[in-house]
This record gives structure tokens, C-alpha cells and sequence, in this order.
């Protein structure tokens, strides 16, 4: 697992230095998931995760847990998360930072859902420059709005495990039962329509503007969402491994 990626950096290391020297660095894979709640980020990150043998990280993912847990960090993202308001940016940002300094983010991750405003984002890259690290890509998962309004309703996600399905696109092998932790799959509270419209406009006017952000870096890549899921992958990979 992972292989084929780091045996091409090493290559193309090669190829650039003519000298192998060991850069750790080099050795990260860190990339962010953009794309309009729904668009496929996390389905895409969890294969992009197994592919590379790094972690998926999931700002929802997070929350919902501690919602689940009772935690008081749950307590204060439910309320925005029902209502399909972002959780504030001092509540998201430290937890965030604090989740790629653990041991298990070494050789990089991928982040779904994070960031989702400019002050996240900026904050993620001050945070990775005090470490002389910066992102390597970032992929925005693009599907219209339209698109959008029927997956949400198809989802199933089940609240244990944070694997999703959709009832007709990508079904679990027994209906209402997640294929990973026999965890019953539920549709989540905010992927109720009218829910969905608020978040796709919190979605345009606060996290939109990071792909000009991340184009900016020179980082942004783009993909067509509306295509069929295994070949949405395959055009990520193609890119990651250009
Ligand atoms: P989706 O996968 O449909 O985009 P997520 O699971 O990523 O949904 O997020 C669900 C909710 O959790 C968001 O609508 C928001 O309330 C909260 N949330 C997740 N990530 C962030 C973030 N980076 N900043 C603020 N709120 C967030
Ligand atoms: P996000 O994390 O961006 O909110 P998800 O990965 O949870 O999105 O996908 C949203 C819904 O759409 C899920 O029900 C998922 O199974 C389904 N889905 C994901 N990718 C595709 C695709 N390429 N075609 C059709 N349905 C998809
Ligand atoms: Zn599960």
C-alpha cells in the first residue's frame, strides 16, 4: 500500500538531483478535499487515505463523535450543525491543529472539511510554515448544486465508523447496516433539504473563495465530481501521481 506513490517521488527525486538525499518532507503527502457539502470529499479521501496508508481527517467526523460522546466541545458544534452554520473558527482551527501534530500524521493526511473559511486556511498554512511544511494539493471535488440536492438526500452515513453510502450510488451490502461496523446508517439531521440549501450557501460565500486561495499557492487541482465514483478516484490519483 502506498507504494507505487513513493517509489514515483523517489524517482522523480532522482531524476531532478541525480543524488538520492533522504528530505523528509518530501516524504508527506498532505492534501485538502474542497468541494460543496456533498460533493464526494469523503468518499474520495477515505480511498485516497487507504491508497497512501495516511490518515483521513474529518472536521465532521470530529464533531459528530464528540456529539456522540457528550463532550463539551460536542455541545457547542451541535447547535451551528443543525442549523447548517459553520462551526466558529476558534472552536474548529485549534482542534484541527492539534489532530495533525499526533504521531500517526508523519507521513501526511487528508483533510476533509477543513478548511472551510479564509482564516482557517490561513492559519493552517502559518501553522505548517512554523514548521518549514506547506500543503501539496488541494482538489476541489466540483459538482453543481443541482447534483448536489439528490445525493444529499440518498446519503446514509453511519455515525460509528464515519463510512457513508448513498441508497442508489453506492448502497452497503445489506440495507440500513454499514458494511464496516454493522452500526445502523442513518440520514444525518442536516442532510434534510432544507438544511442542505443553507449549507450550499454558507458553502459559496465562505469556503468558495479558497480555491482562488489555494490556485493562489499553486497547489489547486480540479476535478469533475459528476462523474461515476471509482472514476472520480482514478483522475485524482492520475493527478497526484502526475
Ligand atoms: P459534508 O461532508 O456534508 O460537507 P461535514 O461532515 O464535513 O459535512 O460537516 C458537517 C458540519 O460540521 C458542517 O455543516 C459544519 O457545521 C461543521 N463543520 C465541519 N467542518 C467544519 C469546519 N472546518 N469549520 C466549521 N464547521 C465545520
Ligand atoms: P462530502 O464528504 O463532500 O459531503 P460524501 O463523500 O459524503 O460527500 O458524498 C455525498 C453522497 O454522495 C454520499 O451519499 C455518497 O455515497 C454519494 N457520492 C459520492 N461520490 C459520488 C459520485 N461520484 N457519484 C454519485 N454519488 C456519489
Ligand atoms: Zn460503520
Amino acid at each position: 500500500m502506498g507504494g507505487s506513490f513513493f517509489c514515483y517521488k523517489l524517482e522523480k527525486r532522482h531524476w531532478n538531483h541525480n543524488i538520492f538525499i533522504l528530505n523528509e518532507e518530501e516524504e508527506k503527502m498532505k492534501i485538502i478535499m474542497l468541494g460543496a457539502p456533498g460533493a464526494g470529499k469523503g468518499t474520495q479521501a477515505k480511498k485516497i487515505a487507504g491508497k497512501y496508508g495516511i490518515p483521513h481527517i474529518s472536521t465532521g467526523d470530529i464533531f459528530r463523535a464528540n456529539i456522540k460522546g457528550g463532550t463539551e466541545l460536542g455541545m457547542r458544534a451541535k447547535s451551528y450543525m443543525d442549523q447548517g452554520q459553520l462551526v466558529p473558527d476558534d472552536v474548529t482551527i485549534g482542534m484541527l491543529l492539534d489532530r495533525i501534530s499526533e504521531a500517526d500524521c508523519q507521513n501526511g493526511y487528508v483533510l476533509d472539511g477543513f478548511p472551510r473559511t479564509i482564516p482557517q486556511a490561513e492559519s493552517l498554512t502559518e501553522a505548517l510554515a512554523k514548521r518549514g511544511e506547506k500543503m501539496d494539493f488541494a482538489v476541489d471535488v466540483d459538482v453543481p448544486d443541482e447534483a448536489i440536492v439528490t445525493r444529499m438526500g440518498g446519503r446514509r452515513a453511519c455515525l460509528k465508523c464515519g463510512a457513508t453510502y448513498h441508497v442508489a450510488f453506492n448502497p452497503p451490502k445489506t440495507e440500513g447496516v454499514c458494511d464496516n461496523c454493522q452500526d445502523n446508517l442513518v440520514l444525518r439531521e442536516d442532510d434534510k433539504p432544507e438544511t442542505v440549501q443553507k449549507r450550499l450557501s454558507v458553502y459559496h460565500d465562505q469556503t468558495q473563495p479558497l480555491i482562488e486561495y489555494y490556485k493562489g499557492q499553486g497547489i489547486l487541482v480540479t476535478v469533475d465530481g459528476t462523474k461515476e465514483l471509482n472514476q472520480v478516484f482514478q483522475d485524482i490519483v492520475a493527478v497526484l501521481e502526475a
